[in-house]
């Protein structure tokens, strides 16, 4: 597991940049041929709820990440990271009361999770605006964050249901369903909002950074689970994963 985890690891690296240095954009910190900041919307959107990231410390090394498409296409204030392995942290200024607030919702599979679109969406029933909690990190991060932070367990737990395959084609995803920050944000905030055109506006920095990374050499790839389940998957994978990833034979 522990090489393989590594290889997913390497992967984004490989495709984010290219190898020579260059000039940096001042706002995403990304070279300038790839900055993806043309597709952030002209004037930043203001939503009635909030996003509250818990980043792990990790995530700010990939070269790939988007929570940045999500702070800057958002008004200041929108969208608040936080930054950590346990949450909160002395430092987490106001996070605390974020999390006691019963307007306060977390994407994270628990037992007790409902379908975020069961949720009243803000000024329903006078449901007032939310405040989204997401766990960005990958998939083991995310789980030793929750884990290791007792005040998240009490918060309303909700998951992401009937999504679309992610659009971030050029990296590739652990398994079918699986999305970028971004995308988890954005769907998640259109439902609470009960506004679908959110979505527009708020991918488009990924659909800019995809279509250009595409036409410039960047392979598409396919998700891990659908490979192994085309068998084009030439690495051996972990006994955990082949198990949970098996196919049952089809009956005829
Ligand atoms: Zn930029």
């Amino acid at each position: 597991m522990a090489n393989d985890d590594m290889v997913w690891e390497e992967l984004p690296k490989i495709d984010a940049d290219p190898p020579r240095m260059r000039d940096k954009c001042i706002q995403c910190r990304r070279p300038i041929p790839v900055c993806w900041c043309l597709g952030l919307p002209n004037t930043r959107l203001s939503p009635n709820s909030r996003v509250i990231i818990l980043q792990h410390p990790a995530e700010v090394k990939r070269c790939l990440r988007t929570a940045p498409m999500l702070t800057y296409a958002l008004e200041p204030g929108k969208c608040l990271t936080f930054r950590g392995k346990k949450f909160p942290l002395p430092h987490h200024e106001g996070l605390a009361d974020i999390l006691k607030d019963p307007n306060t919702v977390m994407l994270y599979p628990t037992n007790d999770s409902v379908a975020l679109d069961t949720l009243d969406p803000v000024g329903i029933n006078g449901q007032k605006p939310y405040n989204l909690v997401i766990l960005d990190g990958t998939w083991p991060q995310a789980k030793a964050m929750f884990h290791g932070s007792p005040m998240l367990y009490s918060i309303r737990s909700c998951k992401l249901v009937g999504l679309p395959t992610s659009e971030y084609v050029i990296r590739t995803q652990p398994t079918e369903g699986c999305l970028s920050t971004l995308e988890t944000g954005t769907f998640a905030l259109s439902i609470l909002e009960g506004n679908s055109q959110l979505k527009d506006e708020l991918l488009r920095p990924l659909q800019y950074l995809c279509r250009f990374q595409l036409q410039n050499g960047a392979v598409t790839h396919q998700s891990k689970e659908w490979r192994i389940k085309q068998n084009t998957y030439p690495k051996l994978i972990g006994k955990r994963l082949a198990k949970q990833l098996r196919v049952l034979p089809e009956v005829s």
